[in-house]
Parts: structure tokens; sequence; C-alpha cells
């Protein structure tokens, strides 16, 4: 029997089989020995006989031998008065070695105590025992023996049924081996799965606590903060925003921020978040939330996205600052600006006026110092003017009131009157004009000029090492170009992102040039106002060319 290939189940069952059949066996035995049994039906082939017991000794003989158990009787000094022949192939004796011999002979040593036990029992009552048999050979078997007195014609004798339990024990034993592997696997099992629980605790408390420090932090944080998943999908608000619209989660979770964005702002938002999405950059942003008292305040939203190891976006984490405050400074600081640059226009033209006519007084002759403190005046006088100036521009773009007249703009002839006029002013510089031919485009020649003279005025202020300043105007499928090249100080692409904001200017504290930030700004917006393009190309160190282009006028 291939037992090391039986599986637990069937070692199980077989092992319940033999102990049924033992069981079957030894009940038979005991209802023969008490003479509950009056009668066998043995099966013989495919027939059944009928063996009477009372009536038939030889019968009963025949039964005992023929049974699979092996069978003795003992007379009181523990001779072997008689033997089954399965009990001579258990101690592989032949059957008339047997008899005569003290049972004793077949029991080993280590089985001594419990033989002595149980044949000083079963002299007295009926009883049974495992044992150890040994042959001659010393082929140890383990055995199930009953004990019970016989009454024989003879005189009382012991007799033993023996019942060979190595085929029980092997698969006991197999059972007990499988059992002991079964334990060890489900201790593994049990020490992993407590390992494995530890790990979870663990893992868990640490996403608590840092889920409770996000909450914790989200919540006392003056800024309305949400998360939002890749696809756009809004899954997490703070307090704040929950205060500040009024709104339960559900109104506004997903995309339903919408409703609490100013209509007049909502496109923009929206293309801006879309555009954050698509891309994965910062998405920054001021729009108008609806308060729960129907009021709109202004806001700066921040966002950015949070990557796992191969650099996927996991989710977002946006920010949004009430700047109504600052908005209102602003807007006041704009009105300030706008009244005081209004106020100081007249006084500056009548002194312009003064200076003018102090220029060109001839009554008697003016002392040549007297000369010079006047052309000084006035050159000062210029820059106070273009700056008072530019500052009004500032405020009448923030007002949305820089209007001009558009009509038909030679650019040639623009470019080359700005170069004439910075020839003028800027001496020791060299203009190259690779300029030629016509180029008409609409526009305000006034404001276009603005333009050119801010990019001229910004090479020269910005290339102090090197003098050469290139300007070109030309048509590049069908679009009008003008550009200003130097090669001064450049830009880095950092700086090139924020130049055209307000008051922007590079912080260098090597190179300290005059001047608010205003210039690009107000060029970006007339050249905006002309539905053109402003732009730089540039890198730091190496110089920059400033341009513009709108389309040609076709005639
Ligand atoms: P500003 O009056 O400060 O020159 P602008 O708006 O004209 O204001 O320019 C904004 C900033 O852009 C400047 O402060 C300067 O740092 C940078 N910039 C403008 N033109 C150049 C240039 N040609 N080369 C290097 N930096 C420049």
């Amino acid at each position: 029997m291939e037992t090391d290939k039986l599986t637990y189940q069937q070692l199980m069952a077989e092992n319940e089989e033999l102990r049924f059949r033992l069981e079957e066996a030894n009940d038979t035995i005991e209802a023969i020995r008490h003479g509950q049994i009056d009668a066998l039906i043995v099966k013989n082939g495919d027939e059944h006989q009928l063996y009477t017991l009372k009536t038939a000794d030889q019968t009963y003989r025949v039964f005992i031998e023929k049974m699979n158990e092996g069978a003795v009787t003992l007379n009181h000094d523990g001779t072997i008065l008689y033997s089954n022949s399965r009990f001579a192939t258990m101690v592989n004796e032949p059957l008339e070695k047997v008899i005569g011999l003290k049972f004793s002979v077949f029991v080993p040593e280590v089985s001594h105590g419990k033989f002595n036990e149980l044949i000083n029992d079963g002299w007295k009552n009926d009883c049974k025992g495992e044992m150890l048999l040994t042959s001659r050979d010393f082929k140890l078997t383990p055995c199930l023996v009953s004990c019970t007195t016989l009454d024989l014609d003879e005189g009382t004798a012991l007799s033993l049924i023996l019942t060979d339990l190595t085929v029980q024990k092997e698969t006991e034993w197999e059972l007990k081996v499988k059992n002991d592997q079964l334990e060890d696997a489900q201790e593994a099992a049990e020490r992993l799965n407590n390992q494995l629980e530890d790990t979870v605790r663990i893992r868990t408390a640490d996403l608590l606590i840092s889920r409770e420090h996000f909450k914790l932090l989200a919540n006392n944080i003056p800024q309305m903060t949400w998360t939002n998943l890749p696809g756009g999908e809004v899954d997490f608000y703070n307090q704040r925003w929950f205060d500040y619209t009024g709104r339960r989660y559900g109104e506004t979770a997903g995309w339903g921020w919408q409703q609490v964005v100013h209509p007049d702002d909502l496109q923009k938002t929206l293309d801006a978040y879309i555009t954050s999405l698509q891309t994965g950059k910062i998405f920054e942003l001021e729009n108008r939330y609806r308060r729960w008292d129907n009021t709109y305040r202004w806001h700066l939203n921040r966002a950015v996205p949070l990557r796992d190891d191969t650099g996927e976006i996991i989710f977002w984490v946006g920010t949004a600052t009430d700047i109504e405050e600052q908005k209102k400074q602003l807007d006041l600081k704009d009105e300030f600006i706008g009244i005081a640059s209004h106020e100081l226009k007249t006084p500056l033209t009548s002194l312009k006026g003064y200076l003018q006519l102090m220029g060109v007084y001839k009554r008697e002759e003016v002392p040549q110092q007297i000369k010079q403190y006047v052309e000084k005046a006035s050159g000062a006088l210029n820059k106070l003017q273009r700056l008072v100036n530019d500052l009004l521009d500032v405020s009448k773009i923030q007002a949305g009131r820089l209007e001009y007249m558009l009509s038909e703009v030679n650019l040639v002839k623009l470019v080359n009157s700005s170069i004439e006029n910075a020839a003028h002013m800027y001496h020791d510089f060299e203009f190259a004009n690779t300029t030629q031919g016509e180029i008409y485009i609409e526009g305000n020649a006034e404001r276009l000029e603005q333009v050119i003279m801010n990019f001229i005025n910004n090479s020269v202020k910005y290339s102090t090492d090197n003098k050469k300043i290139i300007i070109k105007a030309e048509v590049v499928n069908d679009v009008a170009r003008v550009s200003v090249t130097d090669f001064g100080i450049g830009l880095s692409a950092e700086q090139i992102d924020r130049i055209f904001e307000r008051f922007y200017r590079v912080e260098d504290k090597k190179f300290m040039a005059s001047g608010l930030g205003m210039g690009l700004y107000i060029s970006a917006e007339i050249i905006s106002n002309h539905n053109g393009k402003i732009g730089v190309e540039s890198e730091l160190g190496k110089g920059a060319t400033f341009y513009f282009e709108m389309p040609v006028l076709k005639k």
C-alpha cells in the first residue's frame, strides 16, 4: 500500500474503517463467548450457510481457526494450551511449536509490565489492553489483547484474542505525522497572520494619523482646501469651504463647485483647470466664489499634483485664498495712481512750457550756465513726464479705458523714426536697421511707437557692455514682425514667464537699473488690443530679442 501517497482524508477514512472492522470482530467474538449468538450466517461463495453454534463444536473451531485475530488459551502459569494458526503467523512460528510455550516468550521487555497487568486482571475480569508482541526474529507487532476466562472441561483457562494493530498503528502514525505537519502549517499560518495583522494595524494607525494630521491642518488653515482626482472630480473639501459656501459635501463634490464660481469667471476657471489636469502643470488662477450670503469674494486658487513613484498623478491638492481685501487695496492704489498721475500731468505740462520758453529766451543774453541748467531740467522733466504717462496708462488699463483710434500704419516708417529718435537719445549705441520696403498694418502709430521705444529703452538699459542693437521689421507668412535684439544681460526662463506682469522687475542685486516694471505690461496690453502677439526670446547672459507680431494689412 502506498500509504505515503494517501491524503490526510483517505488516511482518516481508512483508520475509521479499520476501527469499525476491529470493533465488529470484537463484538462478534464477545457475543459468541457470552452465548448471545446461537448461529452464524457465513457467506460461502454466492450462497449463505447457517451454522448453529451450540451444536457445532467443530464449527467453532473452524471459525476460530479462520478468524483474522490471534487466539490462545493459557493456563495459570502462562503456558499456551491452544493457539490458532493466525497467532502462530503473528509470532512467525510453526503452530505445533507454539503450543506448550510460555506466552511471555512472545512479550518483549517493554511490554512485560503491561502483559502482567493484563493477565492478572484477565483472571479476575474480562479486560482489554494494548501491548507489543515479539517474534523469535524480533519483529514487534502492536496488538490489542482481549482477555477472558473460559471454563473448559480440563479446568479454567485464560483466553487471549490478539488483534494485529500494525496497519492501524501505521495509519495512526501517518495520521500523527500529517497532524503534526498540519499543526506546524497552522502555527506558521497563524504566525504569518499575526504578523500581517500587526502590519495592517501599524499601517492603519499610520494612515489614520496622517489622515488626521491632514484633516487637522486642512481645517485649521485660513484657506479653503480641496483635493481632486486626476480626472478633475473633487473628493475632499475642508471645513472652511463648507462654512464659506454654506453648501453640503454632495452639492459641490465632483464638478459641483462650478455652481459657486462667479458666472463671469467660470469659463476661464474651467479652461485653466482642464489645462492643468491635462498637462500636470500647477493650477493658478484668480476668481470669485459665492459666499453663503450670495456675495462674491475674490480668491487666488492654487493646486499642485501629487505623484507616485512612477510619476503618475495620484491626486491634486488645491487651496483658495481670500484676496478680496488685497484686491480692494489694489483697486484703491490704482485709483490713487490714476488720480495722482492725472493731477501731476497739468503742472508738468506747464512746467515744460515754461522751460521751453526759458530755452528760447532772447531779450538779453542768458548765461551759458543757466542754459545748461535749463537743458538738464528739460531732460529730467521729460523722464518725469514719461513716468507719469506710464502711470496714467497703467491705471487706464486697470479701468479698461486704454482706448485709441486705429488706422493704416506704415510699420517701416514707424521703425525708422523710432531708430532716429533712439540714435538722438543714445549717442554711444549703434543701431543696426535691416528694414526695407513697406509694411502696412492696422493700428495706432503713437501707441506702437511707444512699444518700440519701450523695447529700445530696455535694450539700452539692460546691455551696458555691448552697445549694438539690431532692429528689424519684416513679414513672415503674412505676419508683420518687429523685433529689437540686444546682447546684454538676458533673461532666465522663469523671468520670461513673468516679464509682462504689472510692476514685475527682475531682482538683480548686481544690476540695478531705474524703472517701475510698467513698460512691458503696457506694451503687452497695447499689442493685445491690436490682436497681436508679444514675446521674448532670451537666455541669461546672452542678450534678448523682444518682438511683436500682427497681421499684415492686405492692399
Ligand atoms: P522697467 O521699467 O523695470 O524696465 P519693463 O516692464 O520695461 O520695466 O521691464 C520689466 C523687467 O524686464 C525689467 O525690470 C527687466 O528686469 C526686464 N527686461 C526688460 N527688457 C529687458 C532686456 N532687454 N534685457 C534684460 N532684461 C530686460
